[in-house]
Protein backbone atom coordinates (compact mmCIF):
# COMPACT_ATOMS: atom_id res chain seq x y z
CA UNK A 1 0.00 0.00 0.00
CA UNK A 2 1.40 3.30 -0.92
CA UNK A 3 0.21 6.29 0.94
CA UNK A 4 0.89 10.25 -0.05
CA UNK A 5 0.97 12.49 2.87
CA UNK A 6 1.70 16.59 2.38
CA UNK A 7 0.04 19.93 4.47
CA UNK A 8 -0.50 23.49 3.68
CA UNK A 9 -2.31 25.37 6.36
CA UNK A 10 -2.59 28.80 7.86
CA UNK A 11 -5.68 30.79 9.15
CA UNK A 12 -6.66 33.53 6.95
CA UNK A 13 -8.26 36.86 8.68
CA UNK A 14 -9.74 38.62 5.97
CA UNK A 15 -10.08 41.61 7.65
CA UNK A 16 -6.26 41.43 9.07
CA UNK A 17 -3.94 44.01 7.92
CA UNK A 18 -0.98 41.55 7.76
CA UNK A 19 -0.52 39.94 3.76
CA UNK A 20 0.73 36.71 3.76
CA UNK A 21 3.52 36.24 1.05
CA UNK A 22 5.54 32.99 0.27
CA UNK A 23 8.35 33.83 2.45
CA UNK A 24 5.28 33.89 5.24
CA UNK A 25 5.44 30.17 4.76
CA UNK A 26 9.19 29.25 4.33
CA UNK A 27 9.79 31.43 7.44
CA UNK A 28 7.56 29.93 9.80
CA UNK A 29 7.68 26.16 8.64
CA UNK A 30 8.74 24.95 5.56
CA UNK A 31 9.63 20.89 5.05
CA UNK A 32 9.84 19.91 1.62
CA UNK A 33 9.69 15.69 1.04
CA UNK A 34 11.92 13.83 3.45
CA UNK A 35 13.13 16.79 5.70
CA UNK A 36 9.66 16.82 8.29
CA UNK A 37 10.98 17.11 11.49
CA UNK A 38 10.43 14.01 14.22
CA UNK A 39 8.07 16.07 15.79
CA UNK A 40 4.40 16.92 14.28
CA UNK A 41 3.87 20.61 13.89
CA UNK A 42 -0.26 21.66 14.89
CA UNK A 43 -1.27 20.80 11.12
CA UNK A 44 1.49 18.34 9.54
CA UNK A 45 0.33 15.68 12.50
CA UNK A 46 -0.81 13.51 9.77
CA UNK A 47 3.12 12.95 8.32
CA UNK A 48 4.32 11.92 11.81
CA UNK A 49 1.32 9.88 12.58
CA UNK A 50 2.15 7.97 9.09
CA UNK A 51 5.40 7.76 9.17
CA UNK A 52 4.82 5.88 12.76
CA UNK A 53 1.82 3.17 11.57
CA UNK A 54 3.83 2.77 8.09
CA UNK A 55 6.96 1.70 10.71
CA UNK A 56 4.41 -0.83 12.56
CA UNK A 57 2.60 -2.29 9.65
CA UNK A 58 5.37 -2.11 6.85
CA UNK A 59 3.49 0.45 4.47
CA UNK A 60 5.15 3.13 2.05
CA UNK A 61 4.45 6.47 2.71
CA UNK A 62 5.49 9.29 -0.03
CA UNK A 63 6.26 12.45 1.68
CA UNK A 64 5.11 15.82 0.16
CA UNK A 65 5.65 18.91 1.29
CA UNK A 66 4.19 20.33 4.79
CA UNK A 67 4.05 23.87 5.21
CA UNK A 68 2.64 26.40 7.26
CA UNK A 69 2.56 30.53 7.75
CA UNK A 70 1.49 31.85 11.39
CA UNK A 71 -2.24 32.71 10.63
CA UNK A 72 -2.23 36.49 8.94
CA UNK A 73 -4.54 38.49 6.49
CA UNK A 74 -5.06 37.01 2.98
CA UNK A 75 -2.81 34.77 1.69
CA UNK A 76 -0.79 35.92 -2.08
CA UNK A 77 -2.56 34.19 -5.34
CA UNK A 78 1.04 32.89 -6.42
CA UNK A 79 2.20 31.94 -2.89
CA UNK A 80 -0.97 29.57 -2.59
CA UNK A 81 -0.65 28.52 -6.79
CA UNK A 82 2.83 28.00 -6.19
CA UNK A 83 2.56 25.36 -3.10
CA UNK A 84 -0.33 23.97 -4.49
CA UNK A 85 1.43 23.03 -7.27
CA UNK A 86 4.62 21.93 -5.60
CA UNK A 87 2.34 19.59 -3.56
CA UNK A 88 0.24 18.46 -6.71
CA UNK A 89 3.53 17.81 -8.30
CA UNK A 90 4.47 15.42 -6.20
CA UNK A 91 1.58 13.44 -5.77
CA UNK A 92 1.26 13.42 -9.83
CA UNK A 93 4.88 11.78 -9.46
CA UNK A 94 3.57 9.42 -6.63
CA UNK A 95 1.02 7.82 -8.29
CA UNK A 96 -0.28 5.27 -8.15
CA UNK A 97 -1.19 5.79 -4.54
CA UNK A 98 -3.75 3.94 -2.67
CA UNK A 99 -4.51 6.81 0.22
CA UNK A 100 -3.96 10.75 0.00
CA UNK A 101 -3.63 12.34 3.20
CA UNK A 102 -3.28 16.40 4.20
CA UNK A 103 -2.70 18.24 6.74
CA UNK A 104 -4.71 21.34 6.78
CA UNK A 105 -5.68 24.21 8.80
CA UNK A 106 -9.01 24.88 6.44
CA UNK A 107 -9.53 28.62 7.27
CA UNK A 108 -6.90 29.36 4.42
CA UNK A 109 -7.97 32.36 2.13
CA UNK A 110 -5.89 33.25 -1.13
CA UNK A 111 -6.64 36.58 -3.30
CA UNK A 112 -8.71 34.73 -5.78
CA UNK A 113 -9.45 31.22 -3.36
CA UNK A 114 -12.31 31.72 -1.31
CA UNK A 115 -12.19 28.30 -0.44
CA UNK A 116 -8.15 27.34 -0.98
CA UNK A 117 -8.55 23.92 0.34
CA UNK A 118 -11.14 22.87 -1.92
CA UNK A 119 -9.36 24.05 -4.34
CA UNK A 120 -6.44 21.50 -3.66
CA UNK A 121 -8.61 19.10 -2.64
CA UNK A 122 -10.58 18.99 -6.03
CA UNK A 123 -7.14 18.90 -7.83
CA UNK A 124 -6.26 16.09 -5.49
CA UNK A 125 -9.31 14.13 -6.61
CA UNK A 126 -9.07 14.78 -10.03
CA UNK A 127 -5.49 13.24 -10.40
CA UNK A 128 -6.33 10.31 -8.83
CA UNK A 129 -9.17 9.50 -9.33
CA UNK A 130 -12.71 8.26 -7.37
CA UNK A 131 -10.94 4.76 -6.15
CA UNK A 132 -8.09 6.30 -3.97
CA UNK A 133 -8.45 7.08 -0.39
CA UNK A 134 -8.48 10.95 0.63
CA UNK A 135 -8.69 11.62 4.03
CA UNK A 136 -8.11 15.34 5.53
CA UNK A 137 -7.22 16.47 9.69
CA UNK A 138 -8.30 20.34 10.07
CA UNK A 139 -8.25 22.81 13.16
CA UNK A 140 -11.65 22.96 14.30
CA UNK A 141 -11.86 27.21 13.45
CA UNK A 142 -11.83 25.79 9.80
CA UNK A 143 -14.76 26.65 6.99
CA UNK A 144 -16.29 23.11 5.98
CA UNK A 145 -17.03 23.85 2.72
CA UNK A 146 -19.24 21.46 0.63
CA UNK A 147 -16.44 21.51 -2.09
CA UNK A 148 -13.64 19.90 0.32
CA UNK A 149 -16.02 17.40 2.49
CA UNK A 150 -16.97 16.14 -1.29
CA UNK A 151 -13.79 15.92 -2.81
CA UNK A 152 -12.32 13.95 0.01
CA UNK A 153 -13.74 10.41 1.51
CA UNK A 154 -12.31 11.25 5.07
CA UNK A 155 -12.73 15.05 7.32
CA UNK A 156 -11.59 14.88 10.60
CA UNK A 157 -11.18 18.06 12.95
CA UNK A 158 -9.44 18.44 16.48
CA UNK A 159 -11.83 17.94 18.75
CA UNK A 160 -10.24 20.19 21.30
CA UNK A 161 -9.80 24.11 22.54
CA UNK A 162 -7.14 23.78 23.46
CA UNK A 163 -5.72 21.97 20.58
CA UNK A 164 -3.91 19.44 22.38
CA UNK A 165 -5.23 16.72 20.49
CA UNK A 166 -4.05 17.52 16.87
CA UNK A 167 -1.74 14.57 16.86
CA UNK A 168 -4.59 12.33 18.42
CA UNK A 169 -6.71 12.99 15.64
CA UNK A 170 -4.23 12.47 13.02
CA UNK A 171 -4.36 9.24 14.07
CA UNK A 172 -7.78 8.71 14.09
CA UNK A 173 -7.55 9.74 10.27
CA UNK A 174 -4.45 7.76 9.31
CA UNK A 175 -6.20 4.70 11.35
CA UNK A 176 -9.96 5.41 9.09
CA UNK A 177 -8.17 5.66 6.12
CA UNK A 178 -6.31 2.32 6.44
CA UNK A 179 -9.63 0.80 7.26
CA UNK A 180 -10.99 2.24 4.46
CA UNK A 181 -8.52 1.15 1.98
CA UNK A 182 -8.80 -2.68 3.55
CA UNK A 183 -12.60 -2.08 2.86
CA UNK A 184 -13.70 -2.38 6.44
CA UNK A 185 -15.67 0.64 6.40
CA UNK A 186 -17.61 2.58 4.07
CA UNK A 187 -17.49 5.93 5.69
CA UNK A 188 -19.87 8.54 4.48
CA UNK A 189 -20.52 12.23 5.47
CA UNK A 190 -23.52 13.78 6.63
CA UNK A 191 -22.58 17.85 7.38
CA UNK A 192 -25.08 19.59 8.97
CA UNK A 193 -25.00 23.66 8.26
CA UNK A 194 -25.99 25.57 11.91
CA UNK A 195 -25.72 29.05 9.53
CA UNK A 196 -24.01 31.16 12.83
CA UNK A 197 -21.04 32.94 12.97
CA UNK A 198 -21.75 32.02 16.62
CA UNK A 199 -21.12 29.28 19.33
CA UNK A 200 -17.43 28.05 19.11
CA UNK A 201 -17.08 26.43 22.67
CA UNK A 202 -14.36 25.58 25.33
CA UNK A 203 -13.27 22.38 25.95
CA UNK A 204 -11.02 23.39 28.94
CA UNK A 205 -14.30 24.23 31.20
CA UNK A 206 -18.28 22.93 30.95
CA UNK A 207 -20.22 22.48 28.91
CA UNK A 208 -17.66 21.58 25.78
CA UNK A 209 -15.52 19.52 28.27
CA UNK A 210 -17.88 16.78 29.14
CA UNK A 211 -19.67 17.36 25.20
CA UNK A 212 -16.45 16.51 23.63
CA UNK A 213 -15.80 13.66 25.94
CA UNK A 214 -19.01 12.31 24.83
CA UNK A 215 -18.50 12.43 21.26
CA UNK A 216 -15.67 10.37 21.87
CA UNK A 217 -17.36 7.82 23.68
CA UNK A 218 -19.60 7.70 20.87
CA UNK A 219 -16.99 7.06 17.82
CA UNK A 220 -16.73 3.23 17.02
CA UNK A 221 -20.07 2.62 18.70
CA UNK A 222 -23.25 1.98 16.36
CA UNK A 223 -21.54 2.67 13.03
CA UNK A 224 -20.27 5.86 13.88
CA UNK A 225 -16.89 6.08 12.62
CA UNK A 226 -15.88 10.35 13.23
CA UNK A 227 -18.00 13.42 14.87
CA UNK A 228 -16.63 16.27 14.31
CA UNK A 229 -17.34 19.91 15.16
CA UNK A 230 -16.40 22.80 12.84
CA UNK A 231 -16.45 26.06 15.33
CA UNK A 232 -16.09 28.15 11.74
CA UNK A 233 -13.26 31.02 11.99
CA UNK A 234 -15.67 34.26 11.66
CA UNK A 235 -12.43 36.52 11.15
CA UNK A 236 -13.05 34.82 7.57
CA UNK A 237 -15.36 36.70 5.39
CA UNK A 238 -16.05 33.58 3.15
CA UNK A 239 -19.02 32.35 1.97
CA UNK A 240 -18.67 28.94 4.02
CA UNK A 241 -17.87 30.17 6.86
CA UNK A 242 -20.10 29.09 10.51
CA UNK A 243 -20.52 26.56 13.14
CA UNK A 244 -21.01 23.06 11.24
CA UNK A 245 -21.47 19.90 12.28
CA UNK A 246 -19.73 16.43 10.46
CA UNK A 247 -20.68 12.98 11.08
CA UNK A 248 -19.24 10.05 9.05
CA UNK A 249 -20.97 6.79 9.51
CA UNK A 250 -20.22 3.47 8.30
CA UNK A 251 -22.78 3.56 5.26
CA UNK A 252 -25.29 4.80 7.34
CA UNK A 253 -26.33 8.45 5.97
CA UNK A 254 -29.79 8.59 7.57
CA UNK A 255 -28.41 8.26 10.71
CA UNK A 256 -25.33 10.48 10.32
CA UNK A 257 -27.60 13.35 9.10
CA UNK A 258 -29.85 13.29 11.91
CA UNK A 259 -26.78 12.91 14.44
CA UNK A 260 -25.69 16.10 12.73
CA UNK A 261 -28.74 17.73 13.23
CA UNK A 262 -28.88 16.46 17.13
CA UNK A 263 -25.41 17.48 17.60
CA UNK A 264 -26.22 20.99 16.34
CA UNK A 265 -29.12 21.62 18.31
CA UNK A 266 -27.32 20.79 21.23
CA UNK A 267 -24.04 23.31 20.95
CA UNK A 268 -26.65 26.02 19.18
CA UNK A 269 -28.02 25.34 23.48
CA UNK A 270 -25.30 25.46 24.70
CA UNK A 271 -25.92 28.93 27.16
CA UNK A 272 -23.93 32.22 26.16
CA UNK A 273 -23.43 32.65 29.50
CA UNK A 274 -20.81 29.28 29.59
CA UNK A 275 -18.46 31.38 27.66
CA UNK A 276 -15.69 32.52 30.41
CA UNK A 277 -16.26 36.28 31.40
CA UNK A 278 -13.88 38.83 29.35
CA UNK A 279 -12.25 41.47 32.04
CA UNK A 280 -11.53 44.74 30.75
CA UNK A 281 -7.68 45.90 31.65
CA UNK A 282 -9.37 47.82 34.44
CA UNK A 283 -11.23 44.84 35.45
CA UNK A 284 -8.14 42.79 35.52
CA UNK A 285 -6.37 44.71 37.97
CA UNK A 286 -9.33 44.95 40.66
CA UNK A 287 -9.49 41.23 40.23
CA UNK A 288 -6.09 41.06 40.91
CA UNK A 289 -6.19 43.22 43.49
CA UNK A 290 -9.20 40.95 45.54
CA UNK A 291 -7.77 37.69 44.08
CA UNK A 292 -5.38 35.92 46.94
CA UNK A 293 -2.22 34.22 45.35
CA UNK A 294 -0.33 34.54 42.31
CA UNK A 295 0.06 34.52 39.24
CA UNK A 296 -3.37 35.16 37.89
CA UNK A 297 -2.76 35.00 34.18
CA UNK A 298 -4.81 36.89 31.82
CA UNK A 299 -5.09 35.80 27.58
CA UNK A 300 -5.07 38.95 25.71
CA UNK A 301 -7.52 36.80 23.19
CA UNK A 302 -8.41 39.52 20.93
CA UNK A 303 -4.53 40.19 20.12
CA UNK A 304 -3.61 36.77 19.47
CA UNK A 305 -1.43 36.46 16.57
CA UNK A 306 -2.56 33.17 16.24
CA UNK A 307 -6.13 34.69 15.33
CA UNK A 308 -4.22 36.36 12.70
CA UNK A 309 -3.37 39.66 14.25
CA UNK A 310 -0.06 40.82 14.91
CA UNK A 311 0.36 41.15 18.49
CA UNK A 312 2.16 44.34 18.58
CA UNK A 313 -1.05 45.84 20.95
CA UNK A 314 0.20 47.32 24.11
CA UNK A 315 -2.97 48.24 25.50
CA UNK A 316 -2.40 46.50 28.97
CA UNK A 317 1.10 47.55 29.32
CA UNK A 318 -0.19 51.01 29.66
CA UNK A 319 -2.36 49.93 32.04
CA UNK A 320 -0.10 47.80 34.05
CA UNK A 321 2.38 50.67 34.35
CA UNK A 322 -0.21 52.64 36.13
CA UNK A 323 -0.42 49.53 39.01
CA UNK A 324 3.16 49.51 39.76
CA UNK A 325 2.42 48.01 43.49
CA UNK A 326 1.68 45.01 41.24
CA UNK A 327 4.52 42.89 39.51
CA UNK A 328 3.58 42.08 36.70
CA UNK A 329 5.03 40.04 32.96
CA UNK A 330 3.47 40.64 29.74
CA UNK A 331 4.56 38.45 26.52
CA UNK A 332 5.25 37.88 23.65
CA UNK A 333 4.81 41.09 21.94
CA UNK A 334 5.79 41.29 18.24
CA UNK A 335 8.44 43.79 17.58
CA UNK A 336 11.51 42.97 15.81
CA UNK A 337 12.68 46.72 15.66
CA UNK A 338 12.35 46.32 19.18
CA UNK A 339 14.08 43.22 19.47
CA UNK A 340 17.04 44.16 17.00
CA UNK A 341 17.51 47.31 19.63
CA UNK A 342 17.97 45.10 23.02
CA UNK A 343 20.25 42.13 21.22
CA UNK A 344 22.60 45.30 20.11
CA UNK A 345 22.93 46.90 23.43
CA UNK A 346 22.45 43.34 25.64
CA UNK A 347 21.45 42.06 28.82
CA UNK A 348 22.14 44.66 31.58
CA UNK A 349 22.41 47.20 29.29
CA UNK A 350 19.74 50.31 29.94
CA UNK A 351 18.29 51.31 26.49
CA UNK A 352 15.21 54.07 25.56
CA UNK A 353 13.13 51.83 23.60
CA UNK A 354 9.99 52.04 21.82
CA UNK A 355 7.91 49.36 22.02
CA UNK A 356 5.11 47.36 19.92
CA UNK A 357 1.79 49.64 19.05
CA UNK A 358 3.07 49.77 15.56
CA UNK A 359 0.94 47.63 13.30
CA UNK A 360 -3.17 48.27 13.84
CA UNK A 361 -4.57 51.19 14.81
CA UNK A 362 -6.23 49.46 17.23
CA UNK A 363 -2.89 48.09 18.73
CA UNK A 364 -2.72 51.13 21.09
CA UNK A 365 0.08 53.93 21.62
CA UNK A 366 3.51 52.25 21.50
CA UNK A 367 5.21 52.88 24.80
CA UNK A 368 8.11 54.72 25.22
CA UNK A 369 10.09 54.11 28.01
CA UNK A 370 13.84 53.63 29.68
CA UNK A 371 14.22 49.59 30.27
CA UNK A 372 16.72 47.44 31.04
CA UNK A 373 17.23 44.74 28.71
CA UNK A 374 16.91 41.74 31.14
CA UNK A 375 18.33 38.59 28.37
CA UNK A 376 18.19 37.96 24.86
CA UNK A 377 18.01 34.23 22.90
CA UNK A 378 18.74 33.64 19.18
CA UNK A 379 15.74 31.98 18.99
CA UNK A 380 12.77 31.47 21.48
CA UNK A 381 11.88 28.07 21.33
CA UNK A 382 8.34 27.05 22.99
CA UNK A 383 6.51 23.61 23.23
CA UNK A 384 2.98 23.30 22.76
CA UNK A 385 2.16 19.92 23.34
CA UNK A 386 4.28 17.54 20.74
CA UNK A 387 5.40 20.50 18.83
CA UNK A 388 7.97 23.00 19.62
CA UNK A 389 7.19 26.64 18.48
CA UNK A 390 10.03 29.61 17.07
CA UNK A 391 9.31 32.39 18.44
CA UNK A 392 12.39 33.61 16.62
CA UNK A 393 15.20 35.80 18.12
CA UNK A 394 13.71 37.30 21.47
CA UNK A 395 14.74 39.61 24.33
CA UNK A 396 12.59 40.03 27.77
CA UNK A 397 12.98 43.90 28.97
CA UNK A 398 12.03 45.84 32.64
CA UNK A 399 10.09 48.62 32.26
CA UNK A 400 8.65 49.85 35.54
CA UNK A 401 7.41 46.95 37.72
CA UNK A 402 6.57 45.16 34.18
CA UNK A 403 8.83 42.87 32.34
CA UNK A 404 8.13 42.31 28.57
CA UNK A 405 8.90 39.71 26.28
CA UNK A 406 9.72 40.75 22.88
CA UNK A 407 9.29 38.55 19.90
CA UNK A 408 10.45 38.45 16.10
CA UNK A 409 7.75 35.91 14.64
CA UNK A 410 4.54 35.65 15.64
CA UNK A 411 3.64 33.02 17.64
CA UNK A 412 0.67 32.52 20.58
CA UNK A 413 2.37 32.41 23.63
CA UNK A 414 1.58 28.78 24.44
CA UNK A 415 3.64 28.09 27.22
CA UNK A 416 5.53 29.66 30.38
CA UNK A 417 9.52 29.10 29.10
CA UNK A 418 8.62 31.80 26.94
CA UNK A 419 9.20 33.88 30.00
CA UNK A 420 11.53 31.19 31.92
CA UNK A 421 14.03 31.15 29.03
CA UNK A 422 14.52 34.79 29.68
CA UNK A 423 14.93 34.57 33.54
CA UNK A 424 11.96 35.73 34.22
CA UNK A 425 9.69 33.80 37.27
CA UNK A 426 6.77 33.89 36.78
CA UNK A 427 5.35 32.79 40.75
CA UNK A 428 7.25 36.35 41.63
CA UNK A 429 4.45 38.16 39.56
CA UNK A 430 0.83 38.79 40.32
CA UNK A 431 -0.37 39.48 36.81
CA UNK A 432 0.96 37.35 33.54
CA UNK A 433 -0.55 38.59 30.37
CA UNK A 434 -0.22 36.56 27.13
CA UNK A 435 -1.06 37.10 23.53
CA UNK A 436 -3.20 33.80 23.39
CA UNK A 437 -6.91 32.59 22.96
CA UNK A 438 -7.02 29.55 24.55
CA UNK A 439 -4.25 27.53 23.48
CA UNK A 440 -2.27 28.85 26.64
CA UNK A 441 -4.44 27.27 29.08
CA UNK A 442 -2.97 23.86 29.54
CA UNK A 443 0.30 25.06 30.01
CA UNK A 444 -0.24 28.12 32.21
CA UNK A 445 -2.94 26.66 34.65
CA UNK A 446 -0.32 24.70 36.14
CA UNK A 447 2.10 27.66 37.04
CA UNK A 448 -1.24 29.87 37.76
CA UNK A 449 -3.32 30.56 40.94
CA UNK A 450 -5.98 31.14 38.58
CA UNK A 451 -6.52 31.93 34.68
CA UNK A 452 -8.77 34.19 32.72
CA UNK A 453 -9.52 36.25 29.88
CA UNK A 454 -8.89 39.85 28.57
CA UNK A 455 -10.58 42.20 26.28
CA UNK A 456 -8.35 44.71 25.25
CA UNK A 457 -10.37 45.46 22.61
CA UNK A 458 -7.38 44.69 20.00
CA UNK A 459 -7.55 44.34 16.37
CA UNK A 460 -9.12 40.80 16.52
CA UNK A 461 -12.95 40.99 15.24
CA UNK A 462 -14.49 39.09 17.85
CA UNK A 463 -17.92 40.48 17.37
CA UNK A 464 -19.63 40.24 14.12
CA UNK A 465 -22.05 42.44 14.21
CA UNK A 466 -18.85 44.96 14.63
CA UNK A 467 -17.50 44.36 11.03
CA UNK A 468 -18.63 44.50 7.55
CA UNK A 469 -18.69 40.92 5.44
CA UNK A 470 -19.76 40.93 2.10
CA UNK A 471 -19.40 37.62 1.46
CA UNK A 472 -20.92 35.27 4.14
CA UNK A 473 -24.29 33.66 3.09
CA UNK A 474 -27.24 34.63 4.25
CA UNK A 475 -28.96 34.65 6.35
CA UNK A 476 -26.59 34.02 8.96
CA UNK A 477 -27.07 34.91 12.78
CA UNK A 478 -25.98 37.01 14.35
CA UNK A 479 -26.23 39.20 11.37
CA UNK A 480 -29.47 37.86 10.62
CA UNK A 481 -32.86 36.19 11.83
CA UNK A 482 -32.09 32.64 11.86
CA UNK A 483 -34.89 29.76 12.66
ZN1 LIG B 1 -7.93 26.78 15.94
Amino acid sequence: MRMFVASLATETNTFAPLPAGRAAFEDAFYAPPGAHPPTPTLCSAPMVAARARAATDGFTVIEGTCTWAEPAGLVARGAYESLRDEILAQLRAALPVDIVLFGLHGAMVADGYDDCEGDLLAHARALVGPDVVIGAEYDLHCHLTPKRVDAATLTVLFKEFPHTDFLARAEDLVDLAIRTWRGEVRPVTSLYDCRTLSGGFMTSREPGRSFVDRLMAMEGQDDILSISIGHGFSAGDVPEVGLKVLVITDDQPAKGAALAKQLADEVLSFDKATAPPHYTPADSILLARETAGQPLVFGDRWDNPGGGVPGDGTIMIETLLQHPDLPAAIGVLWDPVAVEFCRAAGPGAPLWLRIGGKATPVSGHPIDGHVTVLATTDDLLIPFEQSVVSLGPAAAVRLGNCDIVLGTKRAQTFSPEAFSKLGIDLQSKKIVVVKSSNHFFAAFSKIAASVHYLNTFGPFPFDPLAVTYTKVRRPIAPLDAVS
